[in-house]
């Protein structure tokens, strides 16, 4: 449970208050629907003076050196760590994820603050060869200032401290908007830990509140040098919109509408089976999980017969129970919104239900949709909920051309040729891809812009001309 200041209060300039009107709301645990805490309904007036603490803080907490500020994410990490088990059972209960959803979210979280206490101290800047005679040529890394950051409730521990932790890391004070699902986890205790840590007042200001109260005044805020926004492409496109206005820097990651190719020389068990973890992986509510599997007809009905077997198999409860593959959705409109926009009309246009497709409360049966036609909004929209819609195409060619033209995040390719793998996976617009594997992180916590360290790799796309020498002596004449 959070301590009883962070109960219902905001932390501003290092310390815990109620917000400035005295709202405030509960917070449920989503298999139960019991209140376990309570969030302060900030408004733009709070926003203000979070945003000035961060801004008068900042100054100093960059002329800290970068090995100091480092000892101070790493106690931020020691507190967390060693809070492991309480915090594991907070984000079962409060975003309805299972046991192993819940370790990755906070063990991310720990390797995050870890991975960015190296970062600040090993990219100080470079010195550039000199381009002319007798001059000396050096770049440094300097902070951006003050960050407004702004998260979704999926995973908000570690998406919160993906953004948190390079930006302290590196210098720059920040004001965190958790979402108002889940602003224990996604804020509250990063503020204990900030506050376990000794970090000096204003340089981690948490603002909880709704979207609209909180979210926009601080997505909006003049005095900001970048908005770091992570959630729905609806909100992304309301804050694009207004910083075009005043050129105000904005960072945005958003959700997408994510394939998973199924070839004709797939292995269809392996595909099946990674089919779970693409689409109902916490209930399907992932920014990667797979809104589309488009399947060769080769192998559709075998893939169709292996995905529904396992569907069906799947235990739907209360993640605590410790029985349950999959946990409650978020909350009832975001059920709706998976029933009535996705399911429900897809059915209508012609899609036929071959599991699931039912609800008690939050627990969504997962479902397989067959026959998705690319007109039908289980084709066309990210579906952030437990479902699996198979779409039937005659050629790869076809695969590929269907899966590109909408927002994607990562997907994945099934075949038997990784060769073919890999040249599918060039043409696809996604920003990863996958063969032979899903939801595969190259380490979420390591890709922020400007904060990274980088990995050259090597894949050999084209079939080398092998020397004769070194042909099989079986097979020479
Ligand atoms: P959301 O956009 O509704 O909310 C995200 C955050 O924005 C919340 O804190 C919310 O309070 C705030 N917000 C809402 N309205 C606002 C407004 N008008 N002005 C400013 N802030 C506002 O998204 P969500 O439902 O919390 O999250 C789901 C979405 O997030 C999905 O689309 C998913 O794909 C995306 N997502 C993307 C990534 C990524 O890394 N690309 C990761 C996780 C989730």
């Amino acid at each position: 449970m959070p301590s009883r200041h962070a109960d219902g209060h905001l932390y501003i300039d290092g310390a815990w208050r109620p917000s400035t009107s005295g709202r405030f709301a509960d917070v449920e645990e989503k298999a139960t629907g019991a209140r376990i805490g309570r969030y302060a309904l900030g408004d733009a007036t709070d926003v203000d003076q979070a945003v000035a603490a961060a801004r008068a803080a900042q100054p100093g907490w960059a002329a800290l050196s970068a090995p100091e500020r480092a000892g101070y994410l790493r106690r931020m990490a020691e507190h967390l760590q060693g809070r492991y088990d309480e915090l594991v059972t907070l984000s079962m209960r409060e975003t309805g994820g299972v046991r192993a959803k819940g370790e990755d979210e906070v063990s991310t979280t720990i390797r995050q603050l870890g991975i960015s206490a190296v970062q600040a101290t090993e990219n100080a800047g470079e010195i550039l060869p000199p381009y002319k005679a007798g001059k000396l040529s050096l770049s440094r890394v300097v902070p951006l200032g003050v960050l407004g950051i702004i998260t979704p409730w999926n995973y908000p521990m570690n998406l919160a401290m993906r953004a948190v932790a390079p930006g302290l890391a590196f210098g720059n004070t920040v004001v965190l908007k958790p979402a108002e699902l889940t602003p224990i986890i996604g804020g509250q205790v990063l503020a204990e830990a900030a506050e376990a840590a000794g970090l000096p007042p204003g340089v981690l200001n948490v603002v909880t509140g709704d979207g609209p109260g909180a979210g926009w005044p601080l997505a909006t805020h003049d005095g900001l040098d970048l908005i770091d926004f992570t959630g729905s492409r609806k909100v992304g496109l309301d804050i694009a919109a207004s910083a075009a206005a005043t050129l105000r820097p904005i960072r945005l990651e958003l959700g997408g509408d994510n394939a998973f190719l199924v070839l004709a020389d797939a292995d269809v068990d392996l595909a099946a089976s990674l089919a779970m973890v693409a689409s109902l992986e916490f209930q399907g509510q992932t920014c990667i999980s797979s809104s589309r599997h488009i399947v060769v007809r080769d192998v559709a009905e075998e893939y169709i017969a292996a995905v529904t077997r396992r569907v069906e198999a799947l235990r739907v409860g209360d993640p605590l129970s410790g029985e349950a593959d999959l946990g409650p959705l978020i909350s009832t409109a975001q059920r709706d919104r998976v029933h009535q926009t996705i399911v429900e009309p897809s059915i209508a246009m012609g899609a036929k239900l071959v599991a699931g497709g039912t609800y008690d409360g939050l627990f969504y049966r997962p479902t397989v949709l067959t026959g998705v036609t690319p007109d039908m909004p289980a084709f066309t929209e990210e579906i952030f909920g437990p479902v699996v819609p198979i779409t039937v195409v005659d050629t790869e060619e076809e695969a590929v051309a269907l899966t590109n033209g909408y927002p994607m995040l990562m997907n994945s390719v099934f075949t038997a040729d990784l060769m073919r793998g890999m040249q599918v996976a060039e043409r696809l617009q996604a920003g990863e891809v996958h063969v032979n594997d899903a939801h595969a992180r190259h380490g979420a916590e390591n890709q922020m812009p400007g904060f990274t360290r980088r990995q050259w790799i090597g894949v050999q796309r084209t079939p080398l001309d092998v020397p004769a020498w070194t042909a099989d002596p079986a097979g020479r004449q």
